[in-house]
């Protein structure tokens, strides 16, 4: 059965990059009906924080990525690491490593004036015929991984093709550190191996740990899973995303209103592509999704595409989920009532209008709180003799019995020819007089929705 996982280390918020992977990975299982993990990485201890792990938790339950398994935490897990060293040290996979940190720093220092490419000199890697150096007292060991000397490491990722390095490039690497605690790329291994994960579907960034990964994957005898490695996501200059200079925190995708599927959309669109379609359902997503249709080459955030998007999903959104989104933000504007009109209703009218969410609360507070006006709006469209105006059209709407949007609309037209006036002469006014603002959907509309007996009385509000 195919296995993937998303295996984030906390220590900080969760990237969009990292929700890409995730994307990415359990799109793969839920389309070849397969099984998703997730993965803490929790073994720097001092980089990890439980802030950061609850950022990872709760922002893949904000997009929606469930798991089937998990979530793990590598730090439960360190018993079993302990195992799988001795196990390595038993087969003679492994060897014990005394040497201090000033040896290393004398071998690194002697290598660069040397003008080499700075490496471990196995000087503790049992060897036949070889002596080792004397056990010195007092210095608690690290455990080697012995890599092979000689061949090379070759996997087809099912992203970036053909990849090989040779073995001679590659360090015995620590896989545990004097204190017995594992390290990062061991820790993996194991992991990848214990939970049967079948495609290890991670960053590029980690292009350069996998061949010393596999190595000790094979001298666990365990199988190789197959690797795919993602490109990196870069801001519109060209730049590595960056937490100073762009939003890459879910969190705040979630602030600025963007909708989760909208998020999904357009990330999965980032370095992935099903012919044209730009705009698809998670649905449609997983049915499409492919590895080999995702590009080995980094791709460009572009915003105004990405709200675009996030226009269309609002469009396509069910009106009472998105009245559900908007109410807590027309709240946090103290704008307590909103039954009334239904929320719900409001919504369908204005939603074609915005971007994202807080656009949305926007279009929506004036149907239950008239706005103060802009100076500019005012001087603009309410001229001498318009209050009076008003009022007169004011007595027509009173006269309607039946309050709908095409009786409203009805009176525009015999109204403006006997007051001589142009049709936006009435609609701009009533505006600004009803809602504060002339920026609304059509004006017949606007005062069907907001009920008979609250447009007059804002009207005989504003009026005298
Ligand atoms: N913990 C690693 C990271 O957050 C991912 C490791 C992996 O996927 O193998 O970058």
């Amino acid at each position: 059965m195919i296995k993937t996982r998303f295996a984030p280390s906390p220590t900080g918020f969760l990237h969009i990059g990292g929700v890409r992977t995730a994307l990415f990975s359990w799109a793969y299982a839920r389309k070849n009906k397969g099984q998703f993990v997730l993965r803490i990485e929790d073994t720097d201890l001092e980089r990890s924080t439980p802030e950061s792990v609850q950022a990872i938790l709760d922002g893949m339950h904000w997009v929606g990525l469930d798991y089937d398994e998990g979530p793990f935490y590598q730090t439960q897990r360190f018993d079993r690491y302990a195992a799988v060293v001795q196990q390595l040290l038993d087969a003679g996979h492994a060897y014990y490593c005394y040497c201090s940190k000033e040896e290393l720093e004398e071998l690194r220092q002697e290598q660069e004036a040397r003008g080499e490419h700075t490496h471990y000199d196995r000087r503790w890697r049992p060897e036949a015929g070889k002596t080792l150096p004397q056990i010195p007292e007092d210095v608690q060991p690290v455990v080697r991984f012995k890599n092979p000397l000689d061949g090379s490491v070759k996997w087809h990722d099912l992203v970036k093709g053909d990849i090989e390095f040779a073995n001679t490039e590659l360090d015995d690497i620590i896989i545990a550190r004097a204190d017995g605690s594992p390290t990062y790329n061991f820790c993996v291994v194991v992991d990848d191996w214990d939970m049967g994960i079948t495609q290890v579907i991670r960053g590029d960034d980690h292009v350069n740990n996998t061949p010393k990964q596999i190595n000790i994957l094979k001298a666990l005898g365990a199988p190789l899973p197959e690797y795919a490695h993602l490109p990196m996501i870069l801001n519109e200059n060209g730049q590595k995303m960056s937490k100073r200079r762009d939003a890459v925190s879910v969190v705040d995708y979630e602030t600025q209103g963007i909708l989760p599927e909208a998020l999904l959309n357009y990330l999965a669109r980032l370095g992935w592509g099903h012919g044209d379609d730009e705009f698809f359902s998670i649905e449609q997503f997983i049915q499409w999704f492919d590895l080999k249709d995702v590009s080995p080459s980094a791709s460009r955030f572009n915003h105004e595409k990405f709200l675009w998007l996030n226009a269309q999903h609002i469009k396509a959104a069910d009106n009472k989920r998105l009245a559900s989104l908007v109410a807590p933000k027309l709240q946090a504007k103290g704008i307590e009532h909103i039954d009334q009109p239904v929320l719900e209703e409001v919504i369908a009218l204005v939603k074609e209008r915005v971007q994202d969410l807080n656009q949305l609360a926007l279009e929506c507070d004036y149907f239950y709180q008239k706005r103060v006006p802009l100076e500019a709006d005012v001087q603009k469209h309410i001229q001498e003799g318009t209050k009076e105006r008003m009022q007169r059209f004011a007595q027509e709407l009173l006269q309607i019995s039946d309050w709908q949007t095409e009786h409203i609309h009805a009176l525009f037209k015999p109204f403006c020819e006997k007051e001589g006036i142009k049709m936006g002469q009435l609609g701009m006014p009533l505006r600004v007089l009803v809602c504060g603002t002339t920026q609304t959907p059509s004006v017949d509309a606007v005062l069907a929705l907001l009920g008979k007996d609250e447009v007059l009385k804002r009207l005989n509000e504003a009026t005298i």
